[in-house]
């Protein structure tokens, strides 16, 4: 209580609580003439937890320095301090022991939820359920705050088209508008309306820029991608994270085009801080300044943070490089005091713009935290999420959903009983095991008689360093009881797929088959059953060529946190009706990748065409998709009819289309519109998703859905950057999917 009142005393004496941004500049400005050199460079430096109640962790080497500097006022945030006994802790020091006593940012990788978890946002993508993305961001900074988070390193707006790469798990998938809508709802749902709020936290969009498009899908590796590209590929998810408010943006292990995104001045300064107007503060990625040392960029640690200070990062994740060379390289006139100055009262304005120096320990309440995290609303908010999350990619002779009664079910599989893999990468503040599996959420249905057998382990542990898998690739001796187990039943559920940690950070694969024996259980199982039910689990596209040849009902479901097995019996049993569509192309083999929707036509057909001998293809595989972006199945299906386009402008269009439901059950449908600019100064691809609308239909019932398409649709980036449309032919596909025929012409 002494130090509460100490620190609000000081507060008091130098800032009055009115957060208007005229308000916040001025008091932003005040606060930096007070400060010294070592005081600016202290905010731009950020370490991890090393820092528990009882003292600084002993096994850190670096604890006692780390210590030493928050007490001297050098560290500006911290992430990875977790709770709010650790957090109040540490920031009890920055506010009552230094001598401005400026509160600290926590970060935290608060990814799919805090503790409770939300699916992997690939999954939340294939919602395509914008509000409930919306919804499921602002459960996660609602938990996260109250356990003392302020800002999360999320959301990942990356395009990938590469599903090797394990981060698409962290990601919205290939496309760039789907992409770009769900940034906005996940910072608005991160940040809502009132950044002050208790209950809200900063978000910060990631990883600026290209880090998708690592070459060969090898995570960290070289990108090189040309102007086009990036402008309407790369960039737009992370300017509508802009434009929707978002705090904070993260640099990139990778380099861009030879310069290595945390140097790159034309990213940092040019495009985010200049074009785009960009007022809140860039953190590095973690060590990324350091890391340009080895890119063969930097010299050594003190060009390093003149690099990275010079080119925008203004904030250094565990370099150490700017608390230790900043001032020297200012004092030498390398780096010009009025950049520290600017990166400083960037990081200052968030701090103020959370209220933290109102008071820095907003988030602290013990008793919010015991009541919120994994609190009912919470629960009840990641299982609406995850239900939402699942695709339907196949249903032969409806054989989903499962009869509620009279019926044997054998379930079997690795992934069956798992509690821990459906939880998926990134959960930093969640315990093993707290998943709800397959197993568990089928047991809530009791008219059937449901016998499980795991059939073969995925995987038979992890080493310790480096962390990898350690993937059983020959032991099948369960392998007879889950065929006998299969035998006897009306329908075989088999839960496959990847386990959790195969996706994520540093977690490229070149194979994307079903790891280890699961195919080989897969067919076996078939030997003697037909009538299996394959079911997902995974963190990316999987290439499952097989399965899609034989068995009848596929279901994708992902990796859907918390309440996995929960949401995965709803709708294996109908209680839900699947309505997610895919975020991301699925390939036949990982030969085709990268495979992607919005691709261009070559001068030669993709299709064979009469006396072409030299078309674009491959001589052993197609050049078409197992899945295609957009593809997802319901217990109903739907008609699209009337596709017309009226003119209501010199630059617009409104298109609509009736949509039917013409199954027997209720169900809800993603109608999505693309386009095809014919001709085009800069190359146009063959599709491009520019709208979509969910619709939820009744059996019979039919509705005339509209959309309108305008300059931001109709044009594109031209390589100068400019926003431009080229008036002339136009197409426009609406259906189910990305292969929607249903099309019309237009000009504009
Ligand atoms: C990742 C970031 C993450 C950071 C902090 C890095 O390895 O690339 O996305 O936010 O670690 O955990």
């Amino acid at each position: 209580l002494v130090a509460t009142v100490s620190c609000k005393e000081k507060k008091e004496a130098l800032y009055s609580s009115n957060n208007s941004n005229d308000v916040i500049e001025k008091k932003v400005s005040e606060l930096l003439s007070k400060m010294t050199l070592e005081e600016k460079i202290g905010q731009m430096n950020q370490y991890n937890g090393f820092w528990d109640v009882t003292g600084p962790t002993p096994s850190t080497g670096d604890a006692s320095k780390k210590y030493e500097h928050l007490k001297k006022g050098y560290v500006g945030s911290m992430l990875n301090v977790t709770g709010v006994d650790e957090v109040r802790a540490v920031q009890r020091i920055a506010v009552e022991e230094t001598r401005l006593g400026i509160p600290l940012i926590i970060g935290f990788d608060v990814i799919h939820g805090y503790e409770t978890l939300s699916p992997i946002p690939l999954a939340e993508a294939a919602s395509w359920d914008l509000e409930a993305i919306k919804r499921s961001s602002e459960v996660a900074a609602k938990e996260a705050a109250a356990a003392g988070i302020n800002w999360t390193f999320a959301p990942m707006v990356d395009i990938s088209r590469d599903a090797r790469w394990g981060r698409v798990m962290e990601g919205a998938g290939e496309d760039t508008y789907l992409g770009s809508k769900i940034a906005i709802a996940r910072v608005k749902g991160f940040q809502g309306d009132d950044l002050a709020s208790p209950e809200t936290i900063a978000a910060c969009a990631k990883h600026w820029a290209g880090y998708g498009f690592a070459e060969s899908g090898r995570d960290y590796n070289t990108v090189d991608v040309g102007t086009s590209t990036l402008n309407n590929i790369i960039f737009p998810p992370f300017k509508a994270a802009t434009d929707a408010g978002v705090r904070t943006f993260m640099n990139s292990f990778n380099e861009l085009n030879g310069i290595p995104a945390t140097g790159n001045a034309f990213l940092q300064r040019d495009i985010l801080k200049g074009k785009w107007g960009f007022t809140g503060f860039v953190v590095s990625d973690w060590g990324s300044i350091n890391e340009m040392i080895a890119h063969g960029h930097a010299k050594n640690k003190k060009h390093a943070a003149e690099l990275a200070s010079n080119a925008g990062s203004d904030m250094d994740m565990e370099s150490y490089a700017y608390v230790d060379e900043l001032a020297n390289l200012v004092k030498e006139g390398r780096v010009q005091e009025a950049l520290i100055d600017d990166a400083v009262k960037r990081i200052l304005r968030v701090k103020f713009e959370l209220g933290l120096f109102d008071d820095p320990y907003k988030y602290c309440n013990k008793e919010t935290e015991k009541q919120v995290i994994g609190s009912q609303e919470i629960q009840d908010a990641v299982l609406d999420m995850a239900k939402k999350s699942i695709v339907l990619l196949k249903n032969e002779n409806k054989l989903l959903p499962l009869k509620k009664e009279g019926q044997k079910i054998a379930l079997i599989g690795a992934l069956a009983a798992d509690k821990t893999s459906p939880l998926g990468s990134w959960r930093l503040a969640t315990k093993d095991s707290t998943a709800i599996s397959v197993l568990e959420g089928m047991q809530d249905y009791t008219g059937n008689i449901l016998t499980y057998a795991k059939g073969a382990d995925l995987t038979l542990g992890q080493t310790v360093f480096p962390l990898e898998l350690i993937i059983n690739t020959t032991d099948k001796s369960e392998f007879p009881e889950a065929i006998q187990t299969a035998k006897t039943a009306d329908v075989v559920v088999m839960v496959l797929g990847e386990h959790g940690f195969h996706s994520g950070e540093a977690r490229s694969r070149t194979d994307l088959g079903l790891p280890g024996v699961q195919q080989e259980l897969l067919e076996a199982i078939y030997k003697v059953n037909k009538n299996i039910v394959l079911v997902l689990n995974n963190g990316r596209p999987l290439t499952i060529p097989w399965a899609d040849a034989h068995i009848p009902a596929i279901v994708e479901a992902w990796q859907l946190g918390t309440k996995s097995g929960n949401a995965i019996a709803q709708v294996l049993y109908g209680d839900y009706n699947p309505s997610g569509k895919l975020p991301m192309t699925f390939p036949r083999s990982v030969g085709q990748i990268p495979i992607y929707y919005n691709y261009k036509n070559t001068g030669r057909p993709v299709i064979p065409a009469p006396n072409e001998v030299f078309w674009s293809h491959y001589t052993d595989e197609s050049n078409t998709p197992l899945y295609p972006f957009g593809h997802g199945l319901s217990y109903t299906t739907f008609s699209y009819n009337n596709l017309l386009v009226e003119k209501i402008s010199s630059e617009a269009v409104k298109v609509s289309v009736k949509v039917k439901n013409t199954g027997s059950v209720t169900g809800k449908e993603v109608v999505q519109l693309y386009i095809r600019d014919l001709f085009g100064s800069i190359t146009r691809p063959v599709k491009e998703l520019k709208g979509f609308e969910m619709v939820s239909l009744e059996p019979n019932q039919e509705v005339t859905v509209s959309f309108n398409l305008t300059k931001q649709e109709l044009g594109f980036f031209n390589n100068e950057g400019e926003f431009i449309l080229e008036p002339g032919d136009f197409k426009v596909f609406v259906g189910g999917s990305s292969a929607a025929n249903l099309e019309a012409d237009f000009k504009i």
